[in-house]
């Protein structure tokens, strides 16, 4: 099987090789110093230069279990599959609507035989659904609508109020919010050209809704992708609207042949900051492939990421931002998703709720159970589940890998959204450098750095070096 072939690879090697390159010291510090003021991160510090490329440290002394950071996510996205689950804001990501809506549309979308079991790949897709069908009791039609549509309360449900939904400006029925400032947030950042409604900026939405339907088949990885590119291409027209604002459209269209290269440079910076290698070179192999197979495996995922990439170039191609849709560009951008070790999770409210009623005291919750006990038999196992996702975080990113770490992300309970949240495990004295660890710090040492083998490095921390 040969490789296929991107012509834009080719065509624009220069422009590719620009993008490609990693910043300089200097401007990964001059970055990370304005992000850290901007978002008042006080007491951090990055450096580009450590002893495994750049880190954080502390510039403040933290006490064991201070917060050190909530990162705010650059780009991030609910799985396709926990989208059954969990009806989230598609840009903050907590839970909105009610304990009823929540419930209500995961019965009504089990019903209609679409839920797919978390733990499951999508080839064995429907074994899992009728595996995790097994446990639940189901509930009348009626009963189940008259929860989405507000008319039925459940008790005590007013204790864990949220947000009303809030839909796309642009009428897609796919992207739902908190708030009319996270609907614009999102609209103006990303979804205008993912949006598959009425008012998209997309050029062509049949080929947006192939492009969806094939990463949602594959691989939802190719999701965050296309936000990413999408993102780059909207700071690209902002950045180009401040530059020429004030020029006749002629001459801004001249200007723009000859400097907008490094306008697009530009809007990819806080991107670049964030990858490392190729997705097909960085995935790691699967069990059942066998290393004699091993490029053949490389090809084919190389050759999905293309089919991808030609649907999605279809869907929001620009001109002036053409070597964004190269597969070099498109393969960097997937593997800062694949190495990214920390997913995105929001704890659910129906967890929370059904745990209170278990709570009360035992003349109330006998009375509330009455109530409640239909649904969360309907439910099943999976009335817990939590919103799952994957995002990139641009601070957290930077923090190296130990395997005993001195800071943990751990969300609390007031931490209702998607932003990362960094806790101090132990006293860190300023001047120390901040430490995560990537994986199961509990495994044996061996098991440790098969799995770090797959972030591309050997741990030599001080534990690794005694064991
Ligand atoms: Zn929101
Ligand atoms: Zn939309
Ligand atoms: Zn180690």
């Amino acid at each position: 099987m040969a490789a296929s072939v991107c012509p834009i690879d080719s065509q624009f090697s220069d422009q590719i090789s620009a993008l490609l390159k990693s910043p300089s010291p200097h401007q990964v510090q001059e970055y990370f110093q304005e992000l850290i003021a901007k978002r008042q991160y006080n007491g951090l510090r990055v450096k580009p230069e450590g002893e495994h490329g750049k880190g954080v440290w502390a510039d403040f002394d933290f006490k064991e279990g201070d917060l050190i950071l909530k990162d705010q996510m650059l780009v991030g996205a609910q799985h396709s599959s926990n989208k059954i689950d969990c009806l989230v804001c598609s840009f903050c990501f907590q839970f909105i609507g009610s304990i009823e809506l929540q419930i209500g549309r995961k019965l009504y979308l089990q019903e209609l035989g679409i839920s797919v079991d978390n733990e499951c790949g999508p080839s064995n897709r429907t074994e899992c659904s009728s595996a995790s069908l097994n446990n639940r009791s189901p509930l009348p039609q009626d009963t189940i609508k008259s929860l989405m549509n507000g008319s039925m309360h459940l008790p005590c449900s007013e204790k864990f109020p949220l947000p009303s939904v809030v839909s796309c400006p642009g009428g897609c029925k796919e992207a739902y919010y908190c708030s009319e400032s996270c609907a614009k947030a999102d609209w103006d950042s990303f979804h205008c050209l993912l949006c598959t409604g009425k008012g998209s900026k997309s050029s062509n939405i049949e080929a947006l809704l192939n492009f969806i339907q094939h990463a949602n088949e594959t691989n939802d990885i190719f999701i965050l992708a296309a936000k990413v590119i999408s993102f780059t291409i909207l700071r690209y027209r902002n950045l180009k609207v401040a530059r020429f604002e004030n020029l006749e459209k002629q001459d801004a269209a001249n200007l723009c042949t000859k400097y907008g290269f490094p306008l697009l440079l530009e809007a990819w910076k806080p991107v670049s900051m964030g990858y490392k290698r190729r997705w097909w070179d960085c995935i790691a192999l699967p069990e059942d492939v066998d290393s004699c197979d091993e490029a053949e495996f490389r090809m084919q995922i190389r050759d999905l990421a293309f089919t991808s990439l030609e649907r999605l170039k279809e869907a929001m191609y620009d001109k002036e931002c053409e070597p964004l849709f190269s597969l070099e560009i498109y393969g960097h951008i997937i593997g800062m998703f694949e190495l990214n070790n920390l997913d995105l999770v929001v704890s659910s409210p129906v967890e929370d709720y059904f745990l209170y009623i278990d709570d009360l005291p035992l003349s109330e919750k006998k009375e509330a159970e009455k109530f409640s006990t239909p649904f969360l038999d309907a439910l099943g196992n999976d009335y817990s589940i939590c919103c799952q996702g994957t995002a990139f975080f641009p601070l957290q990113s930077c923090m190296n890998h130990s395997c005993i770490p001195n800071a943990k992300a751990f969300k609390r309970e007031e931490d209702r959204d998607g932003q990362a949240t960094i806790i101090a495990l132990k006293p860190i004295p300023k001047g120390e450098e901040i430490t995560i660890s990537y994986i199961d710090e509990d495994l044996p040492y061996e098991e440790r750095q098969a799995l770090l083998e797959d972030y591309g490095f050997r741990c030599k921390c001080p534990r690794c070096s005694e064991e």
